[in-house]
């Protein structure tokens, strides 16, 4: 099998530097015509910036071209699909990057008096109100900046609501299948974790957790729908087994793409859950933020919430910042409002209606997926997949193929890879979530692409196996690039000339 070339021009591209040579200009002047003066002498020493060695030197039409070609090594959202299990990489339309540049909102200040900000808060009360109601939770703070810090936020409530009962308890309990800020939030809010092992069908088995709870345990950290894209069909009866023993629940809501419009983590007995906007509430992630992670509670945590809150006078907005149990602030101001304003317009613009249909495409689409590569991968858990399946790569793994290298072979099809390796739980595991924002064509291109690279396992796994083919760049040392990244550039001397 032939496998496609790497002498690519654009994949090829050599840094600035290389491309430099002395005197090249990107620019051209008129002749002079007026007596040259030393700038020294006419600007003075301390306005002539000294030489910088190594400087490149280019043309324009070489520095645009340098740019240029370096932008499309990123892989975006907008290039293509993004398959990311657990990262919820869906397309962020261009109406809510529109709303929040508007100039009334990109240039508000958290200085500005609330008699000039009634506008901006009542987008904050407007999204609690919406994200109150989404969640089926009695009130919410949008102050957190991300997931795992909504969930430091919320536990740290937990631990202040037990705490004014009289004891704040020692441990929470954690699925192996949770995600790994969870055990991460558990140690930074002074817990210990007791680790629950799942069931055979990717759940958390109850008899179990209820051997685990007890008078020690202040409350269990659950995902749901879970790492495994599984519903915890048990979670009512998983909420009552806490409850007896005076322990909470808090549920990881990063997964709420698959729930919104369909079923509310308050009706089912969740106490406090955190949202990450950046995942369901489309705000572009992956790029290191900003991000928001709200979180929702039930009425007997709100008095412990971050400060301040809003509050309604007789006809205008203004912050309470009179809280005497409050955990206090989790961040400067408000919290990071442009993500906050991206996601009232997103609700807004889908509508109850429109956000119940995301949810239900969301979840069409990865079963689709399901369906279509559940002959050519093995599907290691016999429960129903929610918006996102796990695969694991047990039939590849017998010819010595393992799921990242099929990830980097996915590279050359064009794709973004899935997420390799997570959860944990699950050996060699492939994670795909295509989230509602892709088309049929753009689904069946993936599976096409899926397919193939399994075809091409069993007849050519040396050729997979040194994939990917197409990139400037392609195996690295991955341990050496975590541990020892080379993050600076030196001059280099000129080829054919050796160093002195
Ligand atoms: C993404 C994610 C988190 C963490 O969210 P951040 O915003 O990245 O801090 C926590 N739990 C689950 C299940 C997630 O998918």
């Amino acid at each position: 099998m032939r496998p496609k070339t790497r002498q690519h021009l654009s994949q090829n591209e050599p840094l600035l530097f290389e491309r430099s040579s002395p005197g090249k200009k990107a620019y051209q002047l008129p002749q002079l015509d007026v007596p040259a003066v030393d700038a020294v002498k006419a600007l003075g020493e301390e306005h002539v910036r000294d030489e910088i060695e190594g400087f490149p030197e280019v043309s324009e039409v070489e520095a645009i071209r340098h740019f240029t070609r370096l932008s499309t090594w990123n892989y975006a959202i907008d290039h293509g699909m993004y398959p990311l299990g657990s990262c919820t990489m869906k397309y962020n339309p261009r109406i809510n990057e529109i709303v929040a540049r508007l100039d009334g909102l990109a240039w508000a200040h958290p200085y500005q008096p609330e008699a000039l900000s009634q506008g901006a808060m009542s987008i904050i009360a407007a999204l609690e109100a919406a994200l109150t109601e989404i969640t089926g939770m009695d009130a919410v703070t949008l102050q957190p900046a991300a997931g795992a810090h909504g969930e430091l936020t919320g536990i740290l409530m937990i631990r202040a609501l037990l705490e004014s009962r009289g004891n704040p308890r020692r441990k929470l309990l954690i699925p192996d299948s949770a995600h790994g800020t969870n055990p991460a939030t558990a140690s930074m809010a002074g817990y210990q974790v007791e680790n629950l092992k799942s069931n055979g069908r990717g759940m958390v088995d109850v008899d179990a957790l209820a051997a685990a709870v007890n008078e020690d345990v202040a409350a269990l950290m659950i995902t749901n729908p879970n790492t495994l894209g599984v519903f915890e069909q048990n979670i009512t009866r998983i909420s009552e087994i806490l409850h007896a023993k005076g322990a909470l629940v808090y549920m990881d809501g990063a997964n709420m793409n698959a729930l919104v419009g369909i079923t509310r983590p308050g009706d089912f007995g969740m106490d406090v859950m955190h949202l990450n906007l950046h995942k369901t509430f489309s705000t572009p992630h992956g790029g290191g933020g900003p991000g928001s992670g709200p979180v929702a509670v039930k009425k007997e945590l709100e008095p412990f919430f971050p400060g301040p809150r809003l509050k309604r006078s007789v006809d205008a907005w203004i912050w309470n910042y009179d809280l005497p149990q409050s955990i206090g602030r989790v961040r400067a101001f408000y919290g990071n409002f442009g993500v906050l304003a991206r996601a009232l317009a997103y609700i807004m613009a889908h509508g109850s209606d429109g956000l119940r249909r995301a949810t239900m495409d969301a979840v069409l689409n990865a079963i689709y997926i399901r369906k279509n590569l559940d002959r050519y991968y093995d599907l290691p858990l016999d429960a129903p997949s929610m918006h996102e399946v796990v695969f694991s790569d047990e039939k590849q793994a017998r010819r010595g193929v393992r799921t990242g290298d099929l990830a980097k072979r996915l590279i050359d099809y064009g794709f973004h890879p899935y997420t390799v390796s997570f959860p944990l739980i699950v050996k060699g595991a492939l994670m795909i979530e295509p989230t509602e924002t892709e088309g049929k064509i753009e689904l069946d291109a993936f599976i096409d692409a899926m397919i193939s690279i399994a075809h091409e396992v069993e007849e050519d796994p040396e050729m997979v196996l040194k994939a990917p083919y197409s990139t400037r760049t392609s195996r690295v040392d991955e341990v050496s690039a975590a541990r020892k990244p080379v993050l600076r550039w030196r001059p280099q001397p000129p080829a054919g000339k050796a160093a002195d």
